[in-house]
């Protein structure tokens, strides 16, 4: 009998009982190939030395001190890192201890600064439909998974929704690339202006989205058109790359390859690469001067910011990935995924799209390749598929259509940035296996 409120209450998981590199151990010695680093945390992999000795030459240092009263050596230097290596303008940065808190915090302070420069009337955020943003409630209410929400609802603040951006989905067949693209701007502008641009405080999106549509990166041009559109109505962009960021798809932050800089990025996961619970969220100036010389306070704060435990094991996390150009190998291994996945997967009936970016591919499952018709979803595809691997040996992080359920069956993977190729070969015939395991049973 367990005392923990577990995910599904009715079974108890097995127990991970060590880790070591791109295995985690259960109780029984079983060994799990690691692909999706949790929930795209576990970028190192686990038991990392570099990552385990700073942590602890940082407790027997200073394991805590709170941030009302004091500052740290190593929060400052983590600072300092993040900003040498974000998109030139963010230069400030706030930590948090998780993605939500971070996105939180992000909606919060995009509030704070209309308030401080006399815009107090600015109370509408502008997200998309297929969204994840965290489960506080104020993230929860930006994020467009209905039935996340649907309990909710009346606790949450309204949100305005416009279209995701997912070309495999919503691509018209008599669209170019350009013009669907244009046409997601125009819906973009079109809601800013149902609004009222005087009443927005900013659109909030996944760079690459994540939990909700498995690795859907944006079409080219995108970020571009909606930069320029907050620029043009004076509202906030703010990027959310909890899961996308921290060198996932390549680059350390994810929208350098849209050629954009956000107001706020809120970043997560892979900054501590799950060794200890830490996000961050980093701000331009912009936003920073009117509240530094305005009220002089950012009126926020949990009892575990600037954790310094915490920080030591982002700051070594993220020294590892430059000292070990982890984001070229990102790259090459992305590369290699996607042609391994294509080759063993490719041609399968069930397959209808493989995408992504970096080391941050998806899945998307479908009963009809040509009508992209997906399964039922009360048949449960993708977690069949995930319970499949696990009997393999085998991490991946499966997710269920989103929007009215229609939108059918994925498989994030997200492996840690310091496998081999040999790794991502076994990685995609052991997800290769387990599909073909699941599809077949849904029928019999
Ligand atoms: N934002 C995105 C894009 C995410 O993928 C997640 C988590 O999956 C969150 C926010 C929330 O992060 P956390 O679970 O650390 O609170």
């Amino acid at each position: 009998m367990t005392h923990i409120i577990h995910r599904n209450l009715r079974t108890t998981p097995p127990v991970a009982a060590g880790a070591k590199g791109i295995h985690i151990f259960d109780s029984a010695g079983k060994a799990y190939l690691d692909a999706c680093g949790g929930a795209a945390v576990s970028c190192l992999g686990h038991a990392h030395p570099n990552v385990v000795a700073a942590m602890h030459a940082q407790i027997d240092k200073l394991a805590y001190a709170h941030t009302g009263f004091f500052t740290s050596e190593v929060s400052e230097q983590l600072a300092d890192h993040l900003v040498a290596h974000a998109p030139k303008g963010l230069d400030n940065v706030y930590f948090v201890s998780g993605g939500s808190e971070a996105m939180e915090a992000a909606l919060k302070l995009a509030r704070q600064y209309f308030v401080e420069i006399g815009q107090p009337e600015r109370t509408v955020f502008i997200a998309r439909r297929q969204s994840y943003h965290g489960n506080t409630l104020g993230a929860l209410a930006v994020g467009g998974n209905e039935w996340r929400r649907k309990q909710f609802a009346p606790l949450l603040v309204d949100v305005a929704r416009v279209s995701p951006c997912y070309e495999y989905r919503d691509r018209r067949d008599d669209e170019t690339p350009e013009q669907y693209t244009r046409r997601l701007l125009k819906e973009l502008e079109d809601k800013i202006l149902e609004v009222g641009p005087e009443r927005v405080i900013g659109f909030c999106a996944e760079t690459v989205v994540g939990a909700t549509a498995g690795a859907v990166p944006p079409t080219q041009g995108y970020f571009k058109g909606v930069r320029e559109l907050c620029n043009r109505y004076g509202i906030l962009y703010i990027a959310d790359e909890v899961m996308c960021g921290m060198g996932r798809t390549g680059t350390l932050y994810a929208v350098e390859q849209d050629g954009v800089v956000p107001d706020i990025l809120a970043i997560a996961k892979g900054l501590g690469g799950g060794y200890q619970p830490i996000g961050a969220l980093l701000a331009s100036e912009r936003i920073m001067d009117p509240i530094r010389n305005g009220s002089g306070l950012f009126q926020h704060g949990h009892t575990y910011i600037g954790h310094a435990t915490a920080c030591a094991a982002a700051l070594a996390v993220q020294q590892v990935i430059q000292r070990d150009q982890l984001m070229s190998r990102v790259r090459i291994l992305g590369e290699h995924m996607r042609t391994s996945l294509e080759q063993r997967l490719g041609d399968h009936p069930n397959v209808g799209d493989i995408r992504g970016r970096g080391l941050f591919m998806g899945v998307e499952l479908v009963k009809d390749r040509a009508t992209k018709m997906p399964f039922d979803p009360d048949l449960k595809l993708h977690a069949k598929i995930k319970a499949q691997a696990m009997n393999n040996g085998l991490m991946i992080y499966p997710m269920g259509g989103t929007i009215d359920g229609q939108r059918g069956d994925h498989i994030l993977l997200a492996p840690p940035f310091i496998m081999t190729k040999s790794d991502i070969d076994q990685v995609v015939d052991l997800l290769a296996t387990s599909v073909e395991q699941a599809i077949p049973a849904l029928t019999e």
